[in-house]
């Protein structure tokens, strides 16, 4: 696949006139969002409004029903694109995690290194050791994701997504299935990433993150974006109703 090296002037991700139907039921509506590089963009709304299915055909897990969505300018809702490549460039932290829970925490990030990106077992073995490093996760190579906390799988998934260098990072509700005292090392993990300019988009219920590290906030509703901005005015001055009726929900 042939992205275009990225410029400044090209968004990471435009998303256009986004439309997903399953069956006779439409799920998104006609999604516009930009996300430029090096940008924090977060997903808030109620649950069933689609964030996940949002995100989830930002890296064709899902196919839209209609609509673009461009990737560094690359229109990979187009005919011949090459599905596998496009996920290889869009990182994706589920709330599960979905490590292999039969393989050590080095061979979940070797094995993709290997087989997409043809590394050799040792070059496959170095990043993925720089990338467990970073992580704070070294002592834990050997270690089987069950042998772990949550908090650990969930940067254990990061740092397999890392590995691959992708243009963007995808987290849908990467903190919702944790204990709560290990949702902060999860989150401290995600702000550094913020900090050194990566670019990402989050599906989060963590509203403090969001005021705190997203560039934009989307807040959707039903299918449809009804506000977005920067996390002030998101927060601090909602117009909608039904954003408000949200936030007081929420905050
Ligand atoms: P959110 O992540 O905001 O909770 P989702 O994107 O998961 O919302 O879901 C939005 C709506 O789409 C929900 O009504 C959900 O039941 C429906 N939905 C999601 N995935 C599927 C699917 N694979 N088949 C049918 N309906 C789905
Ligand atoms: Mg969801």
């Amino acid at each position: 696949m042939s992205l275009e090296t990225p410029t400044q002037q090209t968004p990471a991700v435009a998303v256009t006139g986004l439309t997903k139907k399953f069956g006779e039921h439409t799920v998104l509506r006609g999604i516009d969002l930009q996300v430029d590089r090096g940008k924090t963009v977060c997903l808030i709304g109620a649950s069933g409004s689609g964030k996940s299915t949002l995100l989830r055909c930002m890296n064709l897990l899902e196919q839209p029903t209609s609509g673009t969505v461009l990737l560094d300018g690359l229109d990979i809702t187009g005919r011949d694109v090459d599905i596998d490549a496009v996920r290889s460039h869009v990182g994706m932290v589920f709330q599960q995690f979905n490590l292999f829970p039969h393989m050590s925490v080095l061979r979940n990030l070797t094995l993709a290194l290997r087989k997409v990106r043809k590394l050799s077992k040792e070059q496959a073995e170095d990043v993925a050791l720089a990338r467990l490093a970073e992580v704070g996760l070294s002592a834990y190579v050997k270690h089987r994701p069950g042998q772990l906390s949550g908090g650990q799988q969930q940067r254990v998934a990061i740092a397999r997504s890392l590995a691959m260098e992708p243009r963007v990072m995808l987290f849908d509700e990467p903190t919702s299935a944790l204990d709560p005292e290990l949702v902060k090392g999860v989150l401290d993990i995600m702000r550094q990433l913020a900090a050194k300019d990566m670019t990402m988009v989050v599906v989060t219920h963590e509203m403090g993150f969001a005021r705190e590290v997203a560039d934009h906030v989307a807040f959707l509703d039903d299918g449809l974006i009804v506000e977005e901005g920067p996390p002030a005015s998101v927060f601090d001055s909602p117009r909608s109703d039904r954003l408000r009726a949200f936030l007081s929900q929420v905050l």
